[in-house]
């Protein structure tokens, strides 16, 4: 059966009341690739735009097998008990390509999703990492327009889509496992430098572990430069599992937040986040319509093919392209 097409005004209406199925259209609107929808759909985030930026955004990375979808499920449940709505969102720009989703499948999390106050989607099936990028931005705006408080967004530990997802929170917290010391040789020094907090996960099963790896990340961020003057990043042991320490966590959210808006750097991260995005979104879209073009996309090709064959070397094939931009002005 088709769905109903929905106006422009429903769906802002539906989403302004926090009805799920609208909000769920409305995200499927955002990740469409059909060009009618996407006008649709930038014409509902401007006039919720002015409903949005109301939640605390946070960003959750930890390698398969850490314990997020049950960090996220204790968490978020701790939230809604105490009144807050929660969305659950999932960044995985390698699921279109391994077919599976971190969030695709909700029976991760039990009675997060079926909690009134809860809302999980999963991570858009777009494989590109800079569609997947913009749906999940415009996803979190729909999310805060529909009322949610918290917006959880969790994906895997994987280089680029941890920093993309470290540039749309306000606080980016990453889970580990005890037994850091294997770990750290190997540690992804990128990711403890967007890291606000390091949550050393699984506690309960090997505390002695957890307390030495809780140590050396704390030594090991002791040595890096903040991120911001105002808050030194820290590691915790928690233990999602029996829902150990997440009061904790949620506290150092919360202190964060204060002391960020007390110093004037909330507003002034949220809005760098806004100009980075314009200066990402402007060179992906330049990008994508020029390589698009007839006479560009053939070209681009052989050019390619040339670079890659030592025929002809990269800046000389860069100057016939930029040729070819300022040619049609
Ligand atoms: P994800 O892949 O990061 O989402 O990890 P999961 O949440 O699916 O957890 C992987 C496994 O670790 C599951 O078997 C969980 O039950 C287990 N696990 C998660 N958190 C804890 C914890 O705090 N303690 C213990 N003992 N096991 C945990």
């Amino acid at each position: 059966m088709r769905r109903r097409v929905l106006s422009t005004n429903q769906i802002v209406d539906g989403v302004l009341a926090g009805d799920r199925t609208i909000l769920s259209r409305a995200i499927t609107l955002v990740e469409s690739r059909n060009t009618k929808h996407f006008d649709q759909a930038q014409d509902v985030l401007s006039r919720l735009m002015p409903h949005t930026g109301g939640s605390q955004r946070i960003g959750i990375t930890g390698v398969p097998g850490v314990g997020k979808s049950t960090f996220i499920e204790a968490f978020g449940k701790n939230l809604t008990a105490a009144g807050q709505k929660v969305a659950v969102l999932a960044v995985d720009p390698t699921s279109a390509r391994s077919g599976g989703s971190i969030l695709g499948d909700k029976t991760r999390m039990n009675e997060l999703s079926i909690d009134p106050n809860a809302y999980i989607r999963p991570s858009p099936s777009s494989g590109y990492l800079g569609g997947v990028n913009r749906m999940t931005r415009e996803t979190i705006l729909l999310c805060e327009a529909a009322g949610f408080d918290v917006v959880l967004v969790e994906t895997v530990g994987a280089g680029q889509s941890e920093t993309m997802v470290a540039q749309m929170t306000d606080f980016f917290l990453v889970l580990m496992l005890p037994g850091a010391g294997d770990e750290l040789q190997g540690i992804k020094k990128g990711v403890l430098e967007i890291a606000d907090l390091i949550a050393v996960n699984k506690a309960d099963a090997d505390p002695a572990k957890a307390r030495e790896a809780k140590r050396e990340y704390s030594s090991a961020l002791r040595i890096l430069q903040p991120t911001s003057q105002h808050w030194r990043p820290q590691s915790i042991m928690v233990s999602s599992l029996i829902n150990d320490g997440l009061d904790q966590v949620w506290d150092l959210i919360t202190q964060h937040r204060t002391i960020m808006e007390t110093e004037g750097e909330f507003t002034a991260k949220r809005a760098r986040q806004q100009r980075d995005w314009m200066w990402t979104m402007l060179r992906d879209r330049l990008l994508e319509t020029f390589t698009a073009r007839e006479d560009v996309a053939g070209r681009l090709k052989t050019l390619e093919a040339d670079v890659l064959a030592g025929t002809t070397n990269p800046t000389a094939a860069v100057e016939e392209m930029l040729a070819l931009v300022k040619s049609t002005n």
